[in-house]
């Protein structure tokens, strides 16, 4: 029996150049669960761009890639921005022929009362998450549409399943994108691409430690700002296999996804979170 949080799953699962030959676009691929799903792609042959703001995200993505010999580019994109998000997609595609996969990653995220979240901060995450979500998914299509076929994965959560407090922006966006995944899968078969998301479950990146920072006083567990020994506990309580989740832990479904073994998987949201949203669910 191997553990993946010693041995690298891809090692035993996905065949070397699995990938070779693909373009994959990932936003947001340049920190946290992003750049896990960019560096194996990357790993498994595509030429992965990774789009999103920060300058030194991208740099340091893409150094990191690039020094492993893996084949990577990096163009600076705000995904609230339909027209920057058409004419960044138009000219990845013009540079590499083609995108085989769009992996819609970019969120935004922080703890904030609904009583008072101002309309900014709602728009903010809305847009991120959701029609940043759309905006590329709709840019990418006429391009696999015209190439015969491709693949969208686009990233939600589990937290709008059972509702989380301090969350409304966050989940209610996430809640759209599950349902725009099941929409575009149908809508978008019959020109063979192949729409699906994940759902990853607690994976402790920086982006999130931020973000799951709640207010003093708010009575919501600060989970990651806790001890290392605390965050043991809650992985021996609160998830069925013991452990938290890492950003390869997601790849490795993209992966899976982007390889000819998701060939006739559409419309799916792929939960991988160690068992913890059904273990919540228990009385
Ligand atoms: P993260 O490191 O903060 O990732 C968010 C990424 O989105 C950053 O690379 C950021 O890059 C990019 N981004 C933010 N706003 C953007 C914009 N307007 N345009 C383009 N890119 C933008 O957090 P993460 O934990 O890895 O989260 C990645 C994804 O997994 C998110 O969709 C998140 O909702 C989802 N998720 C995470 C967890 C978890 O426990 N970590 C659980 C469930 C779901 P720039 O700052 O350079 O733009």
């Amino acid at each position: 029996m191997t553990d993946s949080t010693t041995t690298p799953a891809h090692a035993q699962v996905f065949r070397p150049g699995l990938l070779d030959g693909q373009v994959a676009l990932v936003t947001g691929g340049g920190t946290g669960i992003g750049l896990g799903i960019s560096e194996l792609l990357a790993e498994l042959g595509a030429h992965v761009v990774i789009a999103s703001r920060k300058p030194e995200h991208l740099e340091a993505a893409l150094a990191s890639i690039t020094a492993r010999g893996y084949k990577a580019s990096v163009v600076q994109l705000d995904v609230r921005d339909p027209e920057r998000v058409k004419q960044v997609i138009t000219d990845v595609a013009e540079t590499h022929g083609r995108i085989d996969l769009l992996v819609n990653n970019a969120a935004g995220n922080f703890y904030a009362p609904s009583a008072t979240l101002s309309p900014n901060a709602w728009k903010a995450v809305v847009e991120i998450d959701l029609y940043g979500t759309f905006y590329c998914s709709q840019a990418v299509y006429p391009i696999m549409a015209k190439q015969g076929g491709g693949r969208i994965v686009s990233t939600s959560m589990t937290l709008h399943y059972r509702g989380w407090p301090l969350m409304a922006h966050a989940t209610a966006a996430k809640a759209g994108v599950d349902a725009l995944t099941k929409t575009l899968a149908v809508e978008w078969a019959p020109q063979r691409i192949r729409v699906n998301a994940i759902a990853p479950g607690p994976i402790p990146t920086e982006g999130v430690r931020k973000a799951f920072t709640p207010p003093a006083d708010s009575g919501v567990p600060d989970l990651f700002a806790a001890a290392e020994e605390r965050m043991a506990e809650y992985a021996r309580k609160g998830i069925p296999l013991g452990r938290w989740g890492s950003p390869r832990d997601v790849a490795n479904m993209v992966a899976f996804l982007a390889s000819p073994a998701g060939d006739w998987i559409t419309g799916g949201i792929f939960v991988v979170d160690g068992g913890e949203w059904l273990a919540k669910a228990q009385p």
